[in-house]
């Protein structure tokens, strides 16, 4: 059960239209990993990401696997990402066997494009088989473009991690739109929710079509189970992608709104010695990051949130920092680090009341 009265990071927001719409999918009888609402919400997010083909699946994760199955990811290849992010974006890869390398933050907290044009010089020679898996952090959109340019300049694959950005829109385009193949989330906190889910973004119709049969079990077009391969079973429900449906609808009014949140802690905390991650052109502004003065008073900042039955967590914690990459190779680290070490993600719900981000100010300032 959910705690009463605790405000929550960025907890789904969902209301009648949500539950009507739900009830019309429920009602048209097609309860199944298929049916009209998912075909509509593919249509729908394929628009949004200005992209030919979009396939709806369980999470950004299965999506980010169906990228991997799709290039052949295995250990012959090395796989470059931001060290800034979450774990999802290099999990498919690192259970594929690849060799994984992180590469630091510039200040907005997306990946150093410098550092990363370091990292593909060192690795080209090293692999002929070279994937960069890009992040727009934090409803963010990285320099997509540029990364694009170097990935071709040095031959490497450029997926794009958009779990945390869609509806941004940045000078390269819609989130979603770069890359040879982008991934959104849908999961309960991401910007808009199906309580899970996630999909498939790209141009290529043959990839797509790969990437949606191996989203089922890669049955052949035979009257019997016929199979050249073996497939996933990541395909997204019917009544979840009605639920989708309805959250998109929503999604330029949760991001006025959680622009306006962001707005309002800028003002409130800036006087006490907080800094923010610099504004980037068209971000969904997902989550409110705040860089307290000092560790300390980060660390203060949380006890005091937790205390109030407040849920604020800590920034990512940067990839190279993780005992399970302890081996892995990065490239420069300290700026994420300094993130890490001062940054809170704030409340940042589209529910979240002026009232509840008052008393969130309060308890900060003093
Ligand atoms: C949430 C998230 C994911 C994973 O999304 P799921 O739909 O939960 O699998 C991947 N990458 C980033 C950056 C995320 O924030």
């Amino acid at each position: 059960m959910k705690n009463a009265g605790r405000i929550y990071l960025s907890p789904p927001c969902t209301g009648d239209e949500e539950r009507a719409v739900i009830a019309k999918a429920f009602d048209s009888g097609y309860i199944a990993p298929c049916g009209p609402f998912v075909d509509e919400f593919e249509k729908r997010l394929a628009k949004l990401a200005n992209r030919k083909f979009a396939v709806a699946v369980s999470s950004a994760t299965a999506a980010l696997d169906l990228a991997m199955a799709e290039y052949g990811v295995d250990e012959t290849w090395v796989v470059i990402a931001p060290t800034l992010t979450f774990i999802a974006t290099v999990g498919p890869a690192f259970h594929r066997g690849a060799r994984i390398v992180f590469v630091d933050s510039d200040e907005t907290g997306n990946i150093d494009i410098t550092l990363l044009e370091e990292a593909l010089k060192e690795y080209r020679s090293f692999s002929p088989h070279l994937m960069i898996i890009g992040v727009d952090l934090y409803g963010r959109c990285s320099r997509n473009g540029e990364i694009a340019r170097l990935a071709l300049r040095y031959g490497a694959k450029f997926i794009l991690d958009s779990a945390e950005a869609v509806g941004a829109i940045s000078e390269d385009g819609p989130a979603g739109s770069q890359g040879e193949m982008a991934v959104f989330s849908f999961n309960g906190n991401k910007i808009i929710t199906t309580s899970g889910g996630g999909a498939l973004l790209c141009d290529d119709e043959d990839k797509a079509a790969r990437a949606r049969k191996r989203s089922q079990q890669s049955r052949e077009n035979m009257p019997w189970y016929e199979h050249k391969e073996v497939g996933y079973n990541y395909r997204m429900s019917n009544i979840l992608a009605a639920l989708g449906l309805a959250q998109l609808e929503k999604l330029p009014r949760f991001i006025e709104r959680k622009k306006e949140i962001c707005r309002r802690y800028k003002e409130g905390l800036s006087p006490f010695g907080w800094e923010f991650l610099p504004s980037v052109e068209g971000e969904n502004y997902w989550l409110t990051i705040a860089l307290a003065p000092s560790q300390d008073a980060r660390d203060n900042a949380l006890r005091k949130l937790e205390q109030a039955n407040i849920e604020a967590r800590c920034v990512w914690k940067p990839m190279h920092l993780q005992s399970v990459f302890a081996q892995a190779r990065v490239f420069g680290g300290k700026v994420s680090e300094n993130l890490f070490n001062r940054g809170i993600c704030l409340p940042s719900g589209s529910g979240l009341s002026n009232d509840d981000i008052e008393r969130i100010l309060l308890l900060l300032c003093h």
